[in-house]
């Protein structure tokens, strides 16, 4: 699908990471750049997320390769950007009840070359510092190239260079659609633009949907229909708390990271059947569960301290429907591009780039082959 002219105008719709890291990619590269959103840019998924950067989860080469080179955008993110404390790559600590688990995950991140260590229980102080010897098994695993970022930290500073280099902004505009138009073919269409909760049309010469979870339904009005594996998850941040952790934590009960301003960002899986979403979109949240996670934070911990939640943040985790990325054109709607993954802050970096340069360029790029939305067997003959 080359497109004969790199495009003028380009409209994206979603203000998370995804949306404004390929904006501010497109601004780069000369195009005029409009980004809507539903309300606040960060308020989706970006403003909730534990965001451990990583790619040892025993992925497929391909999805490997793709977040090895998100690991690498984000160092230099760091590295030209000395001294911020919402990005860090301090290393991370893992470990599982069944020690068999932990080991195969070591084994596998050997074969792939990422950087895996097993620790004995009593060497982890002098490794991965803040953590209670105590509250570990054993052995544990740890990959000394992890991170993690702040995405809400993250996304201003990405808007700050959006709105430097003259992107036009709209947050507040409800929930948008894709319009589309013939594309001159018998029966095909391609994407014209956006229409905002309010009935503004904007016309672009490409679209860029980076809606998170709210990914399916957008392309969905437009006739596309994407596999969706979106659920439920919840973040939790503490109160400014002395805590001497500088990794990423990932345990059976808690995963864990420092946050700036003293804080600690906290999530896992065991409570999600005690978050639920109300027919009417808001979210309840048994009100123990934050102090729940938080006295494991504190267990974990050097020294055992007091841990207390300041906020917790329930919504939707975006997740395609088989677990990887879905990036690229839509074949079924030539114009329009999607960016839509349950990485998102591993990916955040390298997506938009890669995403706006097939835009800008009009050449697929080749990382991204393997995460067409096409691979779920639609589109090819439209
Ligand atoms: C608790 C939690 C932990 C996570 N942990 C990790 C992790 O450790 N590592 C990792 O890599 N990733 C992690 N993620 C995933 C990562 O945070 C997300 O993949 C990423 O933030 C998604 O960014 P996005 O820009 O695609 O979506 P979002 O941040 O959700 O942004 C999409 C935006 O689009 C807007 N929107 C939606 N529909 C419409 C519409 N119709 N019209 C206009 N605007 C619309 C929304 O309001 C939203 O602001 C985690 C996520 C959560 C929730």
């Amino acid at each position: 699908m080359p497109n004969p002219l790199p495009p003028d105008t380009v409209a994206v719709l979603g203000g998370g990471v995804l949306g404004l890291s390929t904006a501010v990619q497109l601004l780069r590269g000369g195009a005029d750049v409009l980004l809507v959103t539903e309300a606040a840019v960060g308020s989706g998924a970006s403003g909730r997320s534990l965001s451990w950067l990583n790619a040892g989860g025993g992925y497929g080469e391909d999805y490997y390769r793709l977040r090895m080179a998100g690991i690498d955008r984000y160092r230099t993110l760091l590295a030209r950007n000395p001294g911020i404390d919402w990005l860090a790559f301090d290393g991370g600590l893992y470990w599982d009840d069944d020690p068999f688990t932990v080991l195969e995950r070591h084994n596998q991140q050997t074969r792939q070359g990422y950087e895996a260590l097993m620790v004995e229980r009593g060497d982890v102080q002098g490794v991965v510092p803040g953590v209670d010897p105590g509250a570990l098994p054993h052995r544990v695993l740890v990959n000394p190239g992890e991170g993690w970022v702040s995405l809400p930290h993250l996304v201003r500073h990405l808007a700050e260079e959006f709105t430097l280099r003259g992107g036009t902004l709209i947050e507040h505009a409800g929930r948008c659609t894709v319009t589309r138009e013939d594309d001159g073919t018998d029966g095909g269409v391609r994407a014209r633009g956006l229409r905002t909760a309010g009935g503004e049309e904007y016309a672009a010469d490409a679209v860029v949907v980076a809606c998170g979870a709210g990914t399916p339904a957008v392309l969905a009005e437009a006739g596309v229909d994407l596999p969706d594996a979106s659920d439920p998850a919840m973040l939790v941040i503490s109160e400014p708390v002395e805590h001497g952790l500088q990794a990423v934590l990932n345990t059976p009960r808690i995963s864990l990271r420092p946050h700036p301003g003293g804080r600690l960002a906290m999530d896992s899986t065991w409570y999600l059947d005690r978050v639920t979403r109300n027919g009417d979109g808001s979210w309840s949240v048994d009100p123990d569960v934050p102090a729940e996670l938080a006295a494991e934070a504190s267990r974990v911990l050097a020294g055992h301290p007091e841990v207390v939640p300041q906020g917790w943040l329930p919504g939707l985790k975006p997740v395609p429907g088989d677990g990887e990325p879905v990036l690229g054109e839509l074949a079924a709607m030539p114009g329009c591009w999607t960016a839509f993954t349950h990485s998102g802050a591993t990916l955040g970096l390298i997506a938009g780039e890669l995403v706006a340069s097939e835009i800008l360029l009009g050449r697929r790029h080749p990382l991204l082959e393997p995460f067409r939305a096409e691979r779920f067997g639609f589109g090819w003959d439209s």
